[in-house]
């Protein structure tokens, strides 16, 4: 499914230009307008999903080899140091694109990507609750 109205679909499926790295029946891959760090790029699905929750599982499964292959390929190409694979789902995680993508972020000594979290500090008592609620058997 294709929604008429998601950038990423008409991107994804070569509507709009990009500057696409890699393409399969599946996904297209094309670096970012906005990067964080020098060969930003994302991956993204040709078929309109808004997140991982909608994500069909074949897909799922793929987009993480596909994310090694690529992560294996640009940091023997551009030399970096190190790489952030992330993915956001939902506004209140930043995400601002509502098709599913999965960003590749090639990581450089010295870089401003500034991709960190302010760490809290996880009591005990929080952490055998999380436990009994989150354990999946
Ligand atoms: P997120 O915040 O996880 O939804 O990521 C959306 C990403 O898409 C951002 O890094 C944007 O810079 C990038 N982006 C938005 N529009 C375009 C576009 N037309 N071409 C390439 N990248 C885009
Ligand atoms: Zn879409």
């Amino acid at each position: 499914m294709k929604d008429s109205t998601c950038i990423f679909c008409k991107i994804a499926n070569g509507e709009i230009p990009s500057s696409t790295i890699y393409e399969d029946e599946d996904f297209r891959v094309f670096l970012d307008l906005g990067p964080a760090a020098r060969g930003h790029a994302l991956i993204v699905p040709k078929e309109h999903y808004a997140n991982i929750y909608e994500l069909e599982d074949t897909l799922c499964s793929r987009v993480f080899l596909l994310a090694k292959k690529l992560a294996l390929h640009m940091t023997e190409v551009l030399h970096c140091d190190g790489f952030n694979i992330m993915q956001n789902n939902g506004a209140v995680a930043g995400q601002t694109v509502f098709h599913f993508h999965l960003h590749l972020i090639p990581r450089y000594e010295g870089d401003k990507a500034g991709i960190r979290w302010n760490p809290g500090s996880a009591k005990p008592e929080e952490l055998a609750k999380l436990v009994e609620m989150l354990r999946v058997d």
